[in-house]
């Protein structure tokens, strides 16, 4: 048969999207390749499940218009499907120096951005979170921010698909694009249709070179690990972060939580030398292995975007000892004997380096083809922004 449009990838963004999609036209055919055996294998089942404000980015960028947009959408669609959400807000607390002299600055963009943010002083905090260090006497406090189950979205938006008559054919993966993007090609067979969209998240720039695409940037994936709280009366009634660093695409350690009360913190932003290289014992390829350690361990020695600064801080956490250290910056009442890592809750950030101007790349990257479409960079908050993030590739693929 051939399909109006084939997606590559049931993440979030390739779910959305098919949604997206049939909400214009319910008669377009539309097929979901996916070279797993269900659709939360990878980012998108292993998040922290928040439902970002939109507070961090840079005003008019993607990762701020989709963002926000799109929390509020996401916000929608799991209260119409009775779905778990915690509208618990969020604390943003100064964890050192640097970070306090960010506040400022990560307030500020908030109100360009529009969201709703205010200032708190010590005793306010103290008031709302009793085991916060208030160090700094300062942090911001953003309702908006929620958590949800990321797990349960994606299988709410699958059973919504069926009943749309959106094919999804899992453990069918796609080797390579041609024709600009009509034909798709997996493993064992060769699919048509009038347009592509590569949503294969750590996969996508392969995809896309598979596709003949050149583009300059190169993939350098940062594993994310989550510390679970094993004290069971360990509570915080909101989200806990601290002030990051803006340069970085990257949040900080900070705390999230399950509908069943399970506490985490996390996740670390550590380099990983295979995109799906999520437990030691995963197989490594070692053609990939060697070119992504060669490729970290120029950039740390060039110290290209303060990477070899935030190595020696990601080395810091690695072991529980750092980790608490860096802990009791945000919260008091955490100790070594109440944590133990997570097996179950560990992600692969997609992300991508530009070459040109030696920064890991902010913002999401979209290339639009005539007959294909392909999603680069869906790092944090593709999540949250994914409802809005599909209406824009919809958009620019002028469909
Ligand atoms: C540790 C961590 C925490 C995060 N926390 C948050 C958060 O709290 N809030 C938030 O908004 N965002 C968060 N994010 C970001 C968010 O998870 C991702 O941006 C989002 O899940 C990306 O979705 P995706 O559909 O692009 O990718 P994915 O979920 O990775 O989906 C891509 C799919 O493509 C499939 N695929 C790959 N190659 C092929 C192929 N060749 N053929 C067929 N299928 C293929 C994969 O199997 C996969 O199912 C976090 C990310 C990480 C790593």
């Amino acid at each position: 048969m051939k399909y109006d449009f084939i997606i590559i990838g049931s993440g979030i963004i390739g779910l959305t999207l098919a949604f997206k999609l049939k909400k214009k036209n319910s008669n377009s055919k539309i097929l979901i390749l996916e070279k797993e055996k269900d659709s939360v294998q990878h980012g998108s089942g292993r998040n922290s499940g928040v439902i970002h404000s939109g507070i961090y980015y840079n005003p008019g960028s993607l990762r701020a218009t989709l963002g926000i947009k799109g929390g509020i959408e996401l916000k929608e669609y799991i209260k119409s499907k009775k779905l778990w959400i915690d509208e618990c807000g969020k604390l943003l607390i100064p964890t050192s120096e640097n970070s306090f002299h960010n506040t400022e600055n990560l307030f500020q963009r908030g109100i360009d951005n529009g969201v709703v943010v205010k200032k708190l002083n010590g005793q306010e905090i103290k008031n709302l979170e009793p085991n916060i260090n208030t160090k700094f006497n300062i942090g911001l406090l953003i309702p908006f921010t929620s958590v949800a189950d990321p797990k349960e979205v994606s299988k709410s938006l699958l059973f919504d698909l069926q009943q749309m008559g959106v094919d999804i054919f899992y453990n069918e993966q796609v080797t390579k694009i041609e024709e600009e993007g009509k034909i798709i090609f997996t493993r064992l067979k060769k699919y048509s249709c009038e347009h592509s969209f590569n949503c294969s998240g750590l996969q996508s720039d392969i995809i896309a070179k598979s596709a003949g695409l050149e583009f300059r940037y190169s993939f350098l994936p940062f594993k994310g690990k989550y510390w679970k709280i094993t004290d069971p009366n360990f509570k915080l009634k909101h989200l806990v972060y601290p002030i990051p660093d803006l340069q970085y695409p990257f949040l900080g350690l900070h705390s999230s939580h399950k509908r069943d009360g399970t506490f985490y913190i996390g996740p670390s932003s550590t380099p990983v030398f295979g995109r799906e290289h999520y437990h030691w014992n995963d197989k490594l390829k070692f053609t990939e292995a060697v070119s992504l350690a060669l490729s970290f361990a120029l950039k740390i020695l060039k110290n290209e975007n303060k990477l070899r600064s935030l190595a020696i801080q990601e080395a810091k956490l690695l072991t529980k000892h750092g980790f608490i250290h860096e802990m009791k910056k945000l919260i008091n009442n955490i100790s070594s004997t109440n944590i133990k890592p997570s097996l179950e809750k560990i992600g692969i950030r997609s992300q991508i380096f530009d070459p040109l101007s030696k920064t890991l790349v902010n913002d999401f990257v979209i290339i639009n083809q005539k007959y294909s479409t392909h999603v680069l960079n869906a790092i944090s908050p593709a999540w949250t922004a994914s409802f809005a993030f599909a209406d824009h590739l919809i958009d620019l693929a002028k469909i």
